[in-house]
Formats: structure tokens, C-alpha cells, sequence
């Protein structure tokens, strides 16, 4: 099987990363030149900045947060 993901965001690499895992040939589409996006890195001054993550949500917070949208 084949498998085209589009966008290098974290979404689209953690899939393409899970799918190739398993046997999949994955080929990733990507507008921008760099990858991640909104989690990309950026180096400045020799310093690596995380733009995107501040914390690591766990499920339960984001299940409390969205619980009148979650069914
Ligand atoms: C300042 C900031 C702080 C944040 N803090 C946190 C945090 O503390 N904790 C947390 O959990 N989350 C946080 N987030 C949210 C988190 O970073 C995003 O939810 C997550 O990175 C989104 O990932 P994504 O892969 O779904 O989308 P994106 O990162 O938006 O990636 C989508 C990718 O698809 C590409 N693309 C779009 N259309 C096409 C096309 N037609 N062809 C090819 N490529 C295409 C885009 O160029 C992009 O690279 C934060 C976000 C920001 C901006």
C-alpha cells in the first residue's frame, strides 16, 4: 500500500512516521521548505527555540477542556 500524507506539521509527520513503522510506503507532502510548523524549531544565535509546545497536554486535559464537544 501507498499512502501520500499532506502537510509536514506534527500531525502529518507522526502519522507518516506510524505508517512506515508498519510497512507502509509513505511519500510526505509539504508546502514550506522546513518541517513542523506550528512545533517547528528555529535556531538563533546557535540557540534551538521551540515555537509551538510549551507543555505536553495529557488526554485528560484536553478532554476536560473540549467535554461539551467529545462524545
Ligand atoms: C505559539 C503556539 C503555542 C502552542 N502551544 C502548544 C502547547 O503548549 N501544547 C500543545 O499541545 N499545543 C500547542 N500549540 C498547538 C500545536 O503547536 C499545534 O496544534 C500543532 O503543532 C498542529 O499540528 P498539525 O500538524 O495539526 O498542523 P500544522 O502544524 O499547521 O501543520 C500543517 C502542515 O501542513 C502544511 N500544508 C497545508 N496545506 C498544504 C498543502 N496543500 N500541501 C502541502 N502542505 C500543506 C503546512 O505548511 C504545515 O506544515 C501551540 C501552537 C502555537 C502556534
Amino acid at each position: 500500500m501507498k499512502v501520500a500524507v499532506v502537510g509536514a506539521g506534527i500531525s502529518g509527520l507522526v502519522s507518516a512516521y506510524e505508517l512506515a513503522k508498519s510497512g507502509v510506503k509513505v511519500v510526505v507532502y509539504e508546502k514550506e521548505h522546513s518541517l513542523g510548523d506550528h512545533a517547528k524549531t528555529v535556531t538563533v544565535d546557535g540557540v534551538d527555540l521551540d515555537l509551538g509546545f510549551m507543555v505536553f497536554n495529557r488526554i485528560s486535559t484536553v478532554r476536560g477542556c473540549f467535554s461539551n464537544f467529545i462524545r
